[in-house]
């Protein structure tokens, strides 16, 4: 048995059961979460779904599994008031169905609860969880509109065990009319597409782009360049600014520490932290002495030599222009 295959293959096809029997038909309407996203992402995605890779389905069952934790801590600690998967429908002539995590029912209050698995918490909510959730209280207002309706994220990072709360949300009739009338251009767009009429849905790169399975078609990436991105590399180079300025502080600091170990020749316990003086011993290889055995043998080092490749992010700002090699890759 091939078993990354059926992994692969088992997935999709519980991906595909688990939409079906939680969210139903999703071509024929908008959930909340899309309207927060890039429009043209949304309609493409809908007319032509993606088969998603086995690191994407892996991701989709650990958000499961976060949902399913908390729904087992909140029963364990004796919480029974809460539904899951909650449908609620905005108003309107556009299909907009959310589909809200947990709703915590008290009287006359229902409090949502939209849960996200992370890979790192971050600092504070990203706005397309903001416009998600303003768009669930929004449609839950309106189906209950003699209860008041609180809300709240839970950030759930399953690897590291950390988690984040932004909680006090409250309902805000402006910013969900807002949302309802982007919902309408987006769904107007869609229909047009459905019917075979050339659209073209408005774009807006993020750092979102990287999951998206409609870059290379993109118009936004056509071209070299993507000022839209400017924020977020602002924001890198800045980070990657202070984490040089503050290398510069810690080395001095870990120096004159490893100086105090040294003099006094053991270890030290400063409250909850033990600092002492690491050695490590790394194997190298005297290529001198292997090329001559190998000479020897009748043999070359080139003979063995293989090479590898691996990727990562060049960030230059000394040049204007890309260089061709890069076009390229
Ligand atoms: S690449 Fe980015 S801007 Fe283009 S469609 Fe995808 S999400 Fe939207």
């Amino acid at each position: 048995m091939d078993i990354k295959k059926t992994l692969f293959t088992g997935l999709q096809k519980f991906a595909r059961q688990h939409t079906l029997t939680t969210l139903g038909d999703r071509s024929s309407y908008l959930g909340a979460s899309d309207i927060g996203y890039c429009p043209r992402k949304v309609i493409l995605d809908r007319l032509h779904p993606p088969e998603h890779d086995l690191a994407t389905l892996f991701r989709f069952q650990r958000g499961h599994m976060a949902e399913d934790i908390v729904a087992n801590a909140m029963t364990a600690a004796g919480y029974d008031n809460f539904d899951r998967q909650v449908e609620a429908i905005a108003s309107g002539n556009t299909p907009i169905r959310c589909h809200i995590d947990f709703v915590f029912n008290a009287p006359k209050l229902k409090a949502v609860l939209e849960v996200k698995s992370v890979s790192a918490i971050p600092d504070g909510p990203y706005s397309s969880w903001e416009s998600q959730l303003y768009m669930q209280m929004g449609a839950l207002a309106e189906q209950y509109p003699d209860h008041k309706i609180k809300g709240a994220v839970l950030a759930i990072d399953l690897g590291s065990g950390d988690i984040g709360f932004f909680n006090g949300y409250k309902p805000d009739e402006i910013l969900y009319k807002g949302l309802k009338d982007r919902a309408t251009s987006i769904w107007t767009d869609y229909q047009f597409m459905v019917l075979g009429h050339p659209k073209n849905p408005s774009t807006e790169p993020s750092l979102l782009c990287g999951y998206c399975n409609n870059l290379t078609t993109c118009p936004r990436f056509a071209a070299e360049e993507v000022p839209e991105m400017e924020d977020c590399v602002t924001e890198l180079r800045s980070m990657q600014e202070q984490g040089k300025a503050l290398n510069k502080q810690i080395e001095p600091i870990k120096a004159k520490l490893l100086s105090i170990v040294n003099q006094a020749g053991h270890s030290i316990k400063v409250n909850n932290t033990i600092l002492s003086k690491a050695v490590r011993s790394r194997q190298h290889t005297d290529t001198a002495r292997l090329t001559a055995f190998l000479a020897d043998m009748g043999h070359t080092m080139q003979e063995f030599q293989e090479s590898s490749s691996y990727s990562f992010l060049d960030i230059n700002t000394s040049k204007t222009t890309i260089p061709k090699t890069k076009k390229a890759a």
